[in-house]
C-alpha cells in the first residue's frame, strides 16, 4: 500500500515519531532544512524505540542548529568544478549531472543539505540542453554519474529522456544512477521504471544509498530484484553514522544483506562537514577500527571501500585502515608477521 509523504512537524508528531513537546524544535528546524519520510520509510519505525535506525535518519533533531568549526554548506566543493548549472566535472573521465534537487526524503545528514529541498526541482529546458551540451562537447567524459538530490523520484517519462539524450553521445560509455528510491520509494520502480533507464551500447550502472539491513523491506527487496534482473549492476554506497550504524554487528548486518540481495557494497563514506550534523559524524580512527573487524569477519564481495571526499573538492581517497608496517603485515586478526624487508610495505 502507498501512503502520503510526511512533511510537516504536526505529522510526525500525529504518527507518533515524537511527543506534542518537539513540536517547536521541528517548526525550527523545517525553517532551515527540508523534511520528508516515505510511507516505506514512516512503516519501518518503531516509535517506542528512541534509537530506532529508520527514525535517526528522518527525524529531525535540535542538533541539527548547531554549526561546528570546519562545516561548510558545500563540504565537497561541487561549486569550485562545476563548469554549467547541474554539472561537477571534478575528475578527468567522469561527471556528476545533478538533474534535481529533490528527495524521496530528507536525511538529517544529508551533505547536499544546503541546496537539496522541494524547490526549483528540475533543471528547466535551456539548462538541461547547456548540460548536455556539455557533455557532448567534452570527449574524456566516459562515464555520466546522474545524482541530486535523488533523480529516481522523476516520473519515467523524464527518465526516459536523459537516457536518450545520453544515449546519443558517442564517447559516453557508462551511465550510474545514485538513488535511495528503490529502498525508500519501492513503488516507483515499475516495468515502465525499469524501461527508462536502458540504454543500448551502454552499460547501466545503479548505486542504491542504504546505512541501515532495517532499510530492506519486502517490498525494496522486490524493486531491488526488478532492477538487478533487468541486468543491471548494483552497488552499495553507505553513509558512516554515528549512533545509527557505528557498529561491527550493524555494518556486518547491512553489508551483508546488501549482498543477498545482489548489491555489491562499494563505499562507506566517512561523514562530511555538512552544517550541523556533528552528532553524526565519527572519527576516522573509529571508522578504521570498523573495517578492520569487518576484514576479519565479512566476505570480501561484501567489503565497502572506505572513502574521504577531501573537504573543499580535492577528490574522493580510501582512509583505510592500513594493514602495512615497517617490515611487518598485519592479518585479519590482528596478528603482525614479518614482510621480507627488502620489500617496504
Ligand atoms: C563522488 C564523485 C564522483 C564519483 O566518484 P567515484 O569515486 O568514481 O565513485 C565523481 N565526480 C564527483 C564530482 C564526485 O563528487
Ligand atoms: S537522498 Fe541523498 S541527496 Fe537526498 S537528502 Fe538523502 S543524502 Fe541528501
Amino acid at each position: 500500500m502507498t501512503g502520503r509523504t510526511l512533511r510537516q512537524p504536526a505529522e510526525l508528531i500525529e504518527a507518533g515519531f515524537a511527543d506534542e513537546n518537539r513540536r517547536t524544535e521541528f517548526e525550527t528546524i523545517a525553517q532551515r532544512y527540508s523534511i520528508a519520510i516515505t510511507s516505506a520509510m514512516a512503516e519501518l519505525i518503531d516509535p517506542s524505540d528512541p534509537y530506532d535506525p529508520i527514525a535517526l535518519q528522518f527525524i529531525p533533531d535540535a542538533r541539527e542548529l548547531v554549526e561546528t568549526p570546519g562545516e561548510t554548506a558545500d563540504p565537497i566543493g561541487d561549486d569550485t568544478h562545476s563548469p554549467v548549472e547541474g554539472i561537477v566535472h571534478r575528475y578527468p573521465d567522469r561527471a556528476l549531472l545533478k538533474i534535481v534537487h529533490a528527495c524521496p526524503v530528507y536525511c538529517r545528514f544529508c551533505f547536499r543539505r544546503e541546496t537539496v529541498g522541494p524547490g526549483g526541482d528540475f533543471l528547466t529546458g535551456e539548462k538541461i540542453d547547456a548540460a548536455f551540451d556539455y557533455i557532448a562537447r567534452t570527449p574524456q567524459l566516459w562515464e555520466i554519474i546522474i545524482t541530486g538530490g535523488d533523480p529516481f523520484i522523476l516520473a519515467p517519462r523524464r527518465l526516459k529522456e536523459i537516457t536518450e539524450r545520453l544515449a546519443t553521445i558517442d564517447h559516453v560509455k557508462v551511465i550510474r544512477w545514485h538513488s535511495r528510491v528503490p529502498l525508500v520509494e519501492p513503488e516507483r520502480v515499475t516495468n515502465e521504471f525499469v524501461a527508462a533507464l536502458r540504454a543500448p551500447g551502454k552499460a547501466v550502472w545503479i548505486s542504491i544509498h542504504s546505512n541501515h539491513a532495517r532499510e530492506f523491506s519486502d517490498a525494496g527487496c522486490a524493486a531491488i530484484a526488478k532492477l538487478a534482473d533487468a541486468g543491471f549492476p548494483l552497488v552499495g554506497q553507505t553513509v558512516l553514522l554515528r549512533g545509527i550504524n557505528d557498529e561491527t554487528a550493524t555494518l556486518d548486518a547491512l553489508f551483508r544483506t546488501m549482498v543477498e540481495n545482489r548489491i555489491k557494497p562499494y563505499y562507506l563514506h566517512q561523514g562530511d562537514y555538512a552544517p550541523g550534523t556533528a552528532h553524526r559524524r565519527t572519527s576516522l580512527a573509529q571508522g578504521q577500527a570498523l573495517m578492520r573487524d569487518l576484514r576479519g569477519r565479512l566476505s570480501g564481495i561484501a567489503q565497502p571501500t572506505y572513502i574521504l571526499d577531501i573537504p573543499g573538492g580535492a577528490g574522493k581517497v580510501p582512509v583505510g585502515p592500513s594493514y602495512c608496517g615497517e617490515g611487518t603485515v598485519e592479518d585479519p586478526n590482528g596478528t603482525i608477521h614479518p614482510y621480507p624487508p627488502n620489500e617496504a610495505c
